[in-house]
């Protein structure tokens, strides 16, 4: 239950002055409905109200504050057009000040600036020619309020309808409701810091004196520490909870591996015996395993997924392997079954076309324990899919899978190990995030004799020439992909784009020799398509960015991606993937349209580097994390002040420090760790407080 010390902040906005059921919506379109996500809202910049300068050294856009005294009302000079302004000059011994109001009320303008009164007024000057503006003034007071004028004051991200003053006041008087919470951070961590307590910092943020101190400062600093904490800690009481379930070990007896070792028609490379090493441990062991597996493109993840597989198999247990697609499933159930051909296990193959007696055979096999190993799609996590035995979940290109998609595949059996593969390597920061201390094996060489890519940066005028050179590539029998991306608003402009493309390109090398595929095509056509790609009737794809993961075609040789400026490194290093699976010399080739400097530098990058690993490191410097993976989709926590490229060495503090708290005090029951309830109930983490022991 939530401490009693955080009621207030949970409470509605509504009971704050000044916020009604009307003005609710906007704040809710804003920050949220309760006090915790006003209280969270923080300034996006500041205005220093401070400077007196003289009028004549008013210089344009600065915020000026002065006492003035109020000389004559003109009214617009055309009265019915909206953009002819009504003015009131006014002056003080440092010069004239012309203040202007479009749409104004005369009347009011009169009672607020009456004709030989001084006035304090605050706002952005403006000079048109020789004359000083203010337009529409933030202040207008009488003189004795000048003190309150002149200070420094924070400016918040707004929503249309509601005005900063409101917002002001509305966050004033939640701050003045905010209570003094127990202190969660280790003493020597914070004096190390320089930190002050929560409130004190959340105070502090509110009301930065610089911009710098927007960018950046120990309060911001601690507030976001305060995030990373929390979301470590719960990750590792979550993560203490399944994993600590004994009887777990899974040890088969090496027949089937054997079997399999002397079937490969190649030597395995060091990486995957390292790795298929490691993960042989993990499932040894008694506690649940939990893998990350990197490797890139080409790697060679698959052989290391069946190596585990097997070895469940051996221990009697059955393992299943999920893939985003049905074409990336078929391709494992068909290398997989060939390789495994007389080795003597059972392959169940289950995607959404497999219907009827066919699957109800299948789904019955599976329950009763005939199949071994079950290959497929998002099929597979449905509810009438029921395992005998599951032992070994493999989860292929996992980010392709949302975190609630990949817990159904982990919930059809008792605590089974978990194997996640990828091949876009997520930045180090990206999974400390998401998964706390999961491990993590990394696939680095690749199997021998694959060849660099050679990458060119290329402007789109080019094109004339690379065709040329598409035409000798296809005369000697490779093949090559052309990349057509998403770039306009509307998919079907886009569409548009692929289709002319694929017109053109059929007059110049014949009709049937082109193939295209993109995202509205059903999917069993595009399929059709990619295999005959992949078999040899067609030798150039021109595809939208629709082309499935992970698909091995073996002799594509050339790829070359349109408006490769719009795209991530990670996503452009996915899409060059797919040539190089050979020991030919393969290319790529990105086109530019027009380029930034970003896209300049991140094109740089590309052509100098091969290394996804290094790549996925840059497209986080470069974009952030919430774009490299999408916030919603990857399990990435939607931190509010903290941020995965500027605070990751908060990050691993609070990983280290989470660590050491589940070592020495895993229920929370001293009093850091009574403060440290506090903090995980700030931030929401309810439903992992039933793993504490009551405290
Ligand atoms: P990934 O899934 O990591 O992108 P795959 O598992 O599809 O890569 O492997 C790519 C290709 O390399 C496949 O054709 C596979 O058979 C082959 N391969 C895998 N391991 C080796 C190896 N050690 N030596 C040679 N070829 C390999
Ligand atoms: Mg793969």
């Amino acid at each position: 239950m939530r401490p009693e010390i955080l009621f207030a902040l949970f409470t509605d906005i509504k009971t704050l002055p000044g916020i009604g059921a009307k003005t609710r919506f906007l704040y809710e379109k804003l920050a949220g409905t309760r006090l915790i996500d006003l209280i969270y809202h923080l300034p996006s910049a500041c205005i220093d109200r401070r400077a007196m300068p003289s009028i004549m050294d008013m210089k344009d856009g600065i915020v000026a504050t002065s006492i003035v005294q109020i000389e004559e009302h003109i009214p617009p000079a055309r009265p019915r057009d909206k953009n002819s302004p009504f003015k009131v000059r006014c002056y003080n011994e440092t010069g004239f000040l012309t203040l202007v109001f479009f749409r104004a009320y005369p009347d009011y303008l009169k009672k607020q600036l009456p004709i030989g009164e001084k006035r304090a007024i605050s706002g952005k000057v403006e000079r048109f020619g020789g004359e000083v503006q203010i337009a529409h003034p933030d202040y207008i007071e009488p003189v004795s309020r000048l003190k309150d004028i002149q200070k420094i004051e924070p400016v918040y991200p707004l929503t249309a309808g509601l005005g900063q003053k409101n917002l002001r006041k509305s966050l004033t008087a939640a701050l003045d409701k905010t209570p003094n919470l127990p202190e969660w951070i280790d003493p020597f961590f914070m004096k190390r810091n320089n930190w002050q307590s929560w409130k004190k910092s959340l105070l502090k943020a509110h009301n930065p004196e610089t911009d710098a101190e927007i960018e950046s400062s120990p309060a911001k600093n601690r507030l976001a520490y305060d995030e990373l904490l929390a979301s470590q800690l719960a990750l590792k009481i979550v993560r203490k909870h399944v994993s600590h379930v004994k009887g777990r070990s899974i040890k088969g007896g090496g027949d089937l591996r054997q079997k399999l070792l002397e079937k490969l028609p190649f030597k395995l490379t060091n990486g995957q015996e390292e790795v298929i090493k490691q993960i042989h441990a993990d499932q040894e062991s008694e506690e649940r395993m939990m893998r990350l597996l990197q490797g890139d493109v080409g790697s060679g993840k698959t052989v290391v997924a069946l190596f585990s597989a097997l070895n469940a198999v051996e221990a009697g247990k059955q393992a299943a392997i999920m893939a985003p697609t049905e074409i990336l499933a078929g391709q494992h159930y068909k290398w997989i079954s060939e390789i495994t051909d007389e080795i003597g296990i059972n392959i169940g193959y289950l995607v959404g076309s497999i219907k009827g007696k066919q699957r109800a055979q299948l789904l019955e096999q599976l329950e009763n324990g005939e199949i071994d190993l079950l290959i497929g799609t998002h099929a597979l996590f449905q509810d009438k899919v029921i395992f005998k035995n599951l032992g070994l979940a493999i989860i292929d290109e996992q980010h392709r899978f949302g975190v609630n998609q990949r817990l159904s595949l982990a919930n059809k059996g008792q605590n089974i190990d978990m194997l996640l593969m990828t091949a876009t390597p997520i930045p180090r920061t990206l999974t400390l995030a998401m998964y706390g201390d999961m491990e993590v094996s990394l696939l680095k060489d690749k199997p021998a004799g694959r060849k660099e890519i050679n990458t060119k940066v290329l402007p789109a005028s080019k094109i004339d020439p690379i065709l040329d050179g598409i035409g000798r590539v296809i005369e000697k029998g490779q093949k090559t992909y052309w990349i057509c991306p998403l770039v306009e608003e509307s998919e079907l402009i886009d569409l548009a784009a692929a289709e002319n493309r694929y017109n053109e390109f059929r007059r110049v090398f014949g009709h049937n020799k082109v193939g295209l595929v993109h995202g509205k095509m059903p999917t069993n056509e595009r399929q059709e398509v990619m295999l005959k790609f992949r078999d040899g009737e067609i030798d150039l794809l021109v595809a939208t960015t629709v082309i499935e993961v992970g698909v091995d075609v073996k002799d594509a040789t050339v790829i070359v991606i349109e408006h490769a400026e719009r795209f991530g490194l990670s996503q452009l290093h996915q899409l060059r993937g797919r040539v190089g699976r050979n020991d030919m010399n393969s290319s790529c080739i990105l086109l530019y349209h027009a380029l930034g400097e970003i896209a300049k530098e991140r094109l740089t990058i590309m052509r100098e580097s091969n290394d996804g690993f290094y790549l996925a490191e840059e497209d986080l410097r470069l974009r952030g994390g919430g774009e490299v993976l999408g916030t919603k989709q990857s399990g990435l926590p939607n931190f509010k002040i903290a941020n995965l490229t500027e605070h990751f060495d908060l990050l691993k503090a609070a990983n280290d420090d989470s660590k050491l708290i589940m070592q020495t005090d895993p229920d929370l029951q001293t009093t850091r760790g009574k403060a440290l309830r506090t903090l995980l109930y700030l931030f929401e983490y309810d439903s992992q407080m039933k793993y504490l022991k009551v405290g």
